[in-house]
């Protein structure tokens, strides 16, 4: 009775069979959401949002808390709503230079990433500047098959479907082949709607339950992905164990 063993079979025991891609993001997925560096980029976020609106950063965090579920980005909801042009403008106040000194070296990265042994691409909502910064520090900026930021999707980032689309067929990759990381449920979710594999990055196991119910893989790091790619170490990872 094939039929009957095939629809019995976990996911994670074919899970490595079918991949042969990875879709990374950047900022909190490899390096950790605990660090300095995502406590600065939403705090220069807000600041921006307090000017721009000439509200106060409360008011501003308030606002950005309402309206970013409707948006994929904090960019795109200031461009919609309340005419932002100068899109450099954000990036730069976002991102400035001296932000790479709110990360830690991890030297394991590197290594880390190779031993996968699998062809890697890095989709990111921020700007290809900061993504090509932070992999410098990390010196992981060779092993990608291609960096895809926000401006390469033309403000359209994660989670609409031809972020996902247009970066897999940028790189030759189809989404059955690819498994998508990231530590952003509402990106996950995104790639899970088009039919894809994801993962979700979720350092304080704050939504474990969420991505059980929906049917995400789970890993506190990026360093449980290795243990994902294997059958056993997948069912550790999976929605319901
Ligand atoms: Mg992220």
């Amino acid at each position: 009775m094939p039929d009957a063993i095939e629809r019995q079979a976990p996911l994670y025991d074919i899970l490595s069979l079918m991949i042969q891609h990875l879709l990374l993001d950047l900022d909190n997925t490899l390096y950790p959401a605990s660090g300095r560096m995502d406590e600065g980029i939403t705090r220069r976020m807000i600041d921006f949002v307090a000017q721009h609106l000439a509200v106060s950063p409360e008011e501003a965090t308030r606002l950005r808390i309402k309206r970013l579920p409707v948006y994929s980005t904090t960019l795109e909801w200031l461009k919609v709503e309340h005419g932002l042009r100068d899109e450099e403008a954000y990036f730069h106040a976002v991102h400035p230079e001296s932000e790479v000194e709110e990360l830690q070296k991890d030297d394991q990265l590197r290594p880390y990433l190779q031993s996968l042994d699998l062809p890697m691409t890095l989709l990111t909502n921020s700007p290809v500047f900061h993504a090509e910064r932070l992999l410098e520090f990390f010196n992981i900026s060779d092993l990608f098959l291609g960096v895809f930021d926000i401006t390469w999707h033309k403000g359209q980032g994660k989670p609409h479907p031809d972020a996902f689309r247009n970066t897999l067929e940028a790189v030759g990759y189809t989404v059955d082949q690819t498994l998508f990381v990231d530590d952003h449920l509402k990106y996950v979710r995104g790639y899970r709607a088009i039919g894809g594999q994801a993962a979700l990055v979720d350092e304080n196991g704050e939504h474990r339950a969420i991505a059980s119910a929906e049917g995400y893989w789970y890993m506190q790091n990026i360093y449980g992905l290795k243990d994902l790619l294997t059958a056993d170490g997948a069912s550790r990872h999976q929605k319901n164990t």
